[in-house]
C-alpha cells in the first residue's frame, strides 16, 4: 500500500513552490524547460512505478514546462489565473473524487451547485428560477444552449424533437454576427447546421454587429449575440438587440465567455446592459473569474427548455427531489465543478468580484496607453480586458512578437484583424499589476527598438 500522506505532501510542496514563485515565473517555458518535458517520452513502462517517483517527474519535468498564466506577465488567449479559494476547492474535489451527476452521487456537489445557480442568476440579472448548467468550457456551454434554443423554437411550432427528430422538423432561422467566435460556428456545425443556412449580420470596424443590418426577427429565429470579441473585446449592442428579439418572440443567446463578467461591476455593467432579458448565455469560470479550468456556465431563463433538451433516461439512474447536476448539461459523470465556482464566488463576494473586474479593466487601459506611448499602433480602442496593437509593417509586428515570446518575460499571442497581423492582449490574471505592465511594456519596447533599429 502506498504511503498516501507522503505522496500528497510531496505534491503539496511542489504546488506551494509553484504558486509562491508565480509572481516572477517565466511567462513561457525556457528551451531547457521544454526539453525537460520532452524527456518524459518513451515506451509505456512494463513495470509499476512508485507514485512518489511519478510526483517527482511531474514536479521536475512537467511543472517547469507550463505557461505562466498564474502570474502577472501572461496576456495570451483569455487565460485566467487561479483564486486561492478556487485552488483549494480544486484540491478538495480531487480528493473527494465525487461523481457529481446525481444528488445521490454527491450531495455536497449538488447543494453547492444549487447555491451557485442562484448566485449566478442574480449576478447577471436573470430572474428567479433560471437554470444553470456547468460544463467544461464555453464551447460546450454554447452547444448546450443552442440545443435548448433549437428544440424550443421547434417545439413552439408543434414539433417534438425528442420523439420526431430533426430531419423533417419545421425550420428555424439562425442570425449571428460576422464576428461570432469560432466556438459558436463549431456548435452550429455540430448541430448539423451548415454555413449557407446562417444569416450573418455585418460588423463595424470594432467587430460589433451593426444593429440596422439585423434582418427582421420572428418567433422561429435564434439570434446569437456576442459580449466581448475575442480580439478587441468589443460588444454587440446587446440592449437594443435583446429587446428586438424579445419583441419578435425570437430566442436570443449571448456568448459572453469572458466579457459577460462586466455585468458584476457597476463600473463596467454598461457594456452588457439588458443581459438579464436574454434567453440564454454562457460565460467561463476559467477566464475572467479566475476560477480555474475546466469550468463554464450556461444560464437558461426557461428551466424546462434546458431540462428537456438535456433529457437522459436509464433505469439505474436514481433521480431525486434535489438538484441532479446531469440534468442541465451533456455530461453524466464529471467533476463537481460547482464546488469550485461556489468557492470562487464565496471568496470574492459581490464587492471583491466587482473590484477584481475593475482592476482588470484598469490594467487594460493602462497597458494600451503605455504601448501607444512606446510606439505601437492601435487602431481599435481597448474594450473591457482586451486590446491589440501592431507595428508599422507586418514584418516588424511578427519580428517583435517573436522576440518577446522568446524572451519568456512576457507572453501575448497574435490574430488577424481586418486582414492584418496584430499582437493581441488579454489582461485576465487578477495578479497583474501596473508594475507588471510597466515591466512588460519595457520588454515590448526593447524588442521594437531592436527590430526597427532605434
Ligand atoms: C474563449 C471563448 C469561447 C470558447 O470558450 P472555451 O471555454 O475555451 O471553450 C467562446 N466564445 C468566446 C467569445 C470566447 O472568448
Amino acid at each position: 500500500m502506498e504511503d498516501i500522506r507522503k505522496v500528497l505532501e510531496q505534491t503539496c510542496a511542489y504546488a506551494v513552490q509553484y504558486v509562491e514563485s508565480c509572481k516572477d515565473m517565466p511567462a513561457f517555458p525556457s528551451e531547457k524547460a521544454l526539453a525537460g518535458v520532452e524527456s518524459l517520452r518513451g515506451p509505456m513502462p512494463e513495470e509499476p512505478c512508485d507514485p512518489c517517483e511519478v510526483v517527482d517527474l511531474l514536479g521536475k519535468y512537467a511543472q517547469p514546462a507550463t505557461a505562466g498564466n498564474l502570474g502577472g506577465h501572461y496576456y495570451g488567449f483569455v487565460s485566467g489565473s487561479l483564486l486561492p479559494a478556487a485552488h483549494a476547492a480544486q484540491w478538495f474535489i480531487d480528493t473527494w473524487n465525487q461523481n457529481s451527476c446525481l444528488y445521490t452521487g454527491s450531495p455536497a456537489a449538488a447543494v453547492l451547485e444549487d447555491i451557485a445557480e442562484k448566485w449566478v442568476a442574480e449576478l447577471f440579472g436573470f430572474p428567479e428560477g433560471t437554470a444553470m448548467g456547468l460544463a467544461t468550457g464555453s464551447s460546450n456551454c454554447i452547444l448546450i444552449a443552442l440545443i435548448a434554443a433549437r428544440n424550443e423554437l421547434i417545439r413552439r411550432q408543434g414539433w417534438d424533437v425528442f420523439k420526431q427528430g430533426y430531419k423533417n422538423a419545421p425550420s428555424i432561422r439562425i442570425v449571428l454576427g460576422a464576428g461570432a467566435h469560432g466556438a459558436v460556428r463549431a456548435a452550429l456545425y455540430y448541430l448539423g447546421i451548415g454555413e449557407e443556412e446562417l444569416e450573418f449580420v455585418p460588423i463595424d470596424e470594432y467587430g460589433r454587429m451593426i444593429p440596422e443590418k439585423v434582418p427582421p426577427l420572428d418567433d422561429h429565429t435564434l439570434l446569437i449575440l456576442q459580449a466581448g470579441n475575442v480580439c478587441g473585446g468589443a460588444y454587440d449592442p446587446l440592449e437594443k438587440l435583446i429587446a428586438k428579439a424579445n419583441k419578435a418572440g425570437a430566442w436570443v443567446h449571448v456568448d459572453g465567455a469572458f466579457g459577460l463578467w462586466a455585468a458584476v461591476s457597476p463600473n463596467q455593467a454598461h457594456y452588457v446592459k439588458g443581459i438579464g432579458n436574454a434567453d440564454s448565455c454562457n460565460m467561463d469560470v476559467h477566464k475572467t473569474l479566475n476560477g480555474g479550468y475546466d469550468s463554464s456556465i450556461v444560464l437558461c431563463r426557461d428551466r424546462r427548455a434546458l431540462r428537456s433538451a438535456m433529457e437522459v433516461g436509464g433505469s439505474y439512474l436514481q433521480f431525486s427531489e434535489h438538484r441532479d447536476n446531469m440534468g442541465y448539461v451533456t455530461e453524466m459523470s464529471r467533476r463537481p465543478r460547482g464546488v469550485v465556482l461556489w468557492a470562487a464566488l464565496k471568496q470574492l463576494g459581490k464587492k471583491g468580484l466587482a473590484d477584481m473586474i475593475d482592476n482588470l479593466c484598469d490594467c487594460t487601459s493602462y497597458f494600451a496607453e503605455k504601448m501607444v506611448e512606446a510606439g505601437f499602433v492601435m487602431t481599435v480602442p481597448p474594450f473591457f480586458n482586451q486590446f491589440f496593437v501592431k507595428c508599422d509593417t507586418e514584418e516588424h509586428t511578427k519580428a517583435v512578437l517573436a522576440k518577446v515570446q522568446a524572451s519568456t518575460k512576457a507572453w501575448s499571442g497574435s490574430a488577424m484583424w481586418d486582414g492584418e497581423f496584430v499582437m493581441r492582449f488579454s489582461i485576465c490574471s487578477y495578479k497583474t499589476t501596473h508594475q507588471d505592465i510597466d515591466e512588460s511594456v519595457a520588454v515590448y519596447k526593447a524588442a521594437l527598438d531592436e527590430v526597427c533599429g532605434k
